[in-house]
């Protein structure tokens, strides 16, 4: 995971920029009606954020054409998002694109390598529709991370991945991500979490419910089997030059450049496991 600054735009822009852009007058009017449920819900996520708690947040259960709010249905509050602020020629996807820009070099914050499509609504829209164009609530994301994690919501503090924009300090500064070597031909790489033993159980859970989340094992082992590859024959060079020694020298500096740039990254947890495997770098890396 990769931290992002949170956004500063401030929610009542986008709202209104979103409802000035409907063509229905009614819907625009009753949609201006329910500003303090939209305050209301608004308040209430800040407030959970800041202790980690969004799990307390009750979910809309009711179906599309149920009412959530004054004369407002849940498929109206979703459509705020999906029509009035994805399309490209409304005006509210100014908001849209500049979310999408808080993610340095388009990195994927939740997997940390997949390029920046989407955003991803931290809280779903179908659960709670009255976030569904909340800034702090919409992540950059990439595809595969976005539809990884649209299936359920989290009824526990344990349960609750990691939040981009409010999840930094020892998620970021301390290594929960680790891999191993798996001595076969060609050597695998195997991803596991493992958080430091002082953080507290919720924490040392939500690091790992992120990893299950977003399919990292399966996604970083893919990432990690391109790199053995292309790595063969710069080890070989290296191993030539000067045998294991030489082998250990490049991996180290792989190892602390990764490290110096993302400690949880795959690219850190791989380079670690394979300049520790003695196996790997007198000869299994062929
Ligand atoms: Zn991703």
């Amino acid at each position: 995971m990769r931290a992002i600054t949170p956004p500063q735009l401030n929610f009542t822009d986008v709202l209104n920029t979103c409802i000035e852009s409907i063509s229905c007058e009614d819907l625009s009017r009753e949609l201006t009606a329910i500003n303090p449920q939209f305050n209301n819900a608004v308040q209430n996520f800040i407030a959970k954020v800041a202790t980690a708690d969004l799990f307390q947040i009750q979910p809309f259960t009711g179906d599309n054409d149920d009412i959530v709010a004054g004369n407002i249905t849940k498929k109206e509050l979703k459509g705020l998002y999906t029509s009035h602020m994805v399309p490209l020629t409304k005006p509210a996807r100014t908001y849209y694109e500049q979310l999408k820009m808080l993610a340095p070099l388009s990195i994927c914050p939740f997997c940390g390598f997949g390029h920046v499509s989407t955003l991803d609504h931290y809280l779903p829209k179908a659960k709670f529709p009255l976030l569904s164009i909340l800034p702090s609530n919409l992540v950059p994301s990439c595809a595969d991370c976005n539809k990884g994690k649209s299936a359920g919501i989290a009824t526990t503090k344990s349960e609750q991945c990691l939040h981009p924009y409010f999840d930094q300090n020892h998620f970021i500064s301390e290594q929960w991500l680790y891999a191993e070597v798996l001595e076969s031909s060609p050597a695998t790489i195997r991803y596991y979490v493992q958080a430091p033993e002082n953080w507290n159980a919720d924490d040392q859970a939500r690091v790992t419910q992120h990893f299950i989340d977003f399919d990292l094992a399966r996604r970083f082992g893919i990432q990690a089997g391109t790199e053995l590859s292309s790595l063969k024959g710069e080890l070989e060079f290296d191993f030539q030059s000067n045998q294991v020694d030489g082998v250990k020298l490049a991996l180290q500096k792989k190892a602390f450049v990764a490290a110096s740039q993302h400690l949880n990254s795959w690219k850190t947890a791989l380079y670690q496991t394979l300049l520790n495997s003695d196996w790997y770098c007198s000869g299994g890396f062929r």
